[in-house]
């Protein structure tokens, strides 16, 4: 395939892009480099087959002209990051609005097979045991910010939904659950990339509440392959689909694992969740995914333990140290 990446320098779409290339397709890469970063994409950019272009999606015209030349479009840039979407609500809801629409748009002209990364945080407050892909959302207020990367993608997913039932997009959605690996950075508040990082420098693990909040982490080596699986495979014109691990952990349980993986004494230190976000916040207490539709359609199994995650991040963030510091002010 030729297939256009958008967010492609980010953590998995630079992930995705090596896989594409080692699998023989050529690929180019659209990202601002807003949060991705080139260091993600350097060791592929001698390749014949790689391509990178720094742009905007808002930027209609760019976003046309590159999808014209692809077969395919993975489109995975998006104003990411609790802490980017809280401290940055305008520009983040534009970005995963307008600029997704541009991406739609241009990839149901070209007839392009098309996938959007979406997230589990469209299920919003539903904290069910196993997430499904059509159980209900449970919305948040839309005054609390948390929520508006929710509500965006939400109608994301609805706007490439509409483009394929009306205008014959082959389209898969697939909703992330967490989704780790090395490259991923704790700057917009991912939690294991943060975790690691405080435990390597030795400061303070900081657990947001009481660390009773759950979550199932997902390794990018198990997502990545499946993400082409699914581009590729014979399904309905509009499928979402959740992609994930299965492993549940306590976000304090998570602090204890990263501390023996890492061997280090950093102290768990709890932050009232104000501090951590500032007013406005709401955390969700579990998200689970139920991966019978990706087991389905592609044999999804994901196949990294939680143990294996966390000890690839540290290998990573010990090869490459954080330049930035983790602080955060709301
Ligand atoms: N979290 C934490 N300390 C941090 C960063 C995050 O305790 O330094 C918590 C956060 O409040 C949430 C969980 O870890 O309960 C996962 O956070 P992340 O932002 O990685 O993902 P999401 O909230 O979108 O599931």
């Amino acid at each position: 395939m030729k297939a256009l990446v958008t967010g492609g320098a980010g953590f998995i779409g630079s992930h995705l892009c090596d896989y594409l290339v080692t699998h023989g397709h050529s690929v180019v890469a659209l990202d601002d480099l807003s949060t991705g970063h080139v260091s993600n994409i350097a060791h592929l950019t001698d390749d014949p087959a790689f391509s990178m272009v720094q742009g905007s999606i808002l930027d209609a015209d760019l976003v046309r002209e590159l999808v014209a030349e692809c077969d395919s479009v993975f489109h995975l840039a998006a104003a990411v990051g609790v802490h980017t979407i809280v401290d940055q609500p305008l520009r983040s809801l534009r970005t995963n609005l307008h600029g997704t629409e541009n991406v739609i748009e241009a990839a149901a002209a070209q007839r392009a097979r098309f996938l959007i990364a979406s997230t589990s945080e469209v299920y919003g407050k539903n904290d069910s045991d196993g997430l499904t892909e059509n159980d209900d959302r449970i919305l948040g207020s839309p005054l609390k910010s948390r929520w508006s990367y929710a509500a965006a993608k939400g109608l994301d997913e609805l706007v490439a939904h509409i483009y394929a039932t009306e205008s014959g997009l082959p389209c898969v959605i697939t909703r992330f659950f967490n989704i780790v690996g090395p490259r991923q950075t704790g700057r917009y508040g991912m939690v294991i990339p943060r975790f690691v990082q405080q435990a390597l420098s030795g400061e303070p693990i900081t657990v947001y509440g009481e660390g009773t909040q759950r979550r199932c982490f997902g390794s990018v080596f198990d997502v990545v392959p499946a993400m082409v699986q699914l581009l590729t495979a014979p399904t309905a014109t509009s499928t979402a689909v959740n992609l994930g691990g299965r492993e549940e952990v306590s976000i304090k349980g998570l602090a204890d694992r990263v501390l023996e993986l890492t061997g280090s004494s950093s102290e768990i230190r709890h932050i009232p969740y104000q501090e951590a976000y500032g007013d406005g916040y709401e955390d969700m207490q579990r998200r689970m995914p139920d991966l019978s539709l990706a087991s389905e359609l592609i044999g999804y199994a994901p196949r990294r333990a939680l143990d294996d995650i966390i000890t690839s991040v540290a290998a990573h963030a010990r090869s490459a140290p954080a330049t930035a510091p983790l602080e955060h002010t709301p």
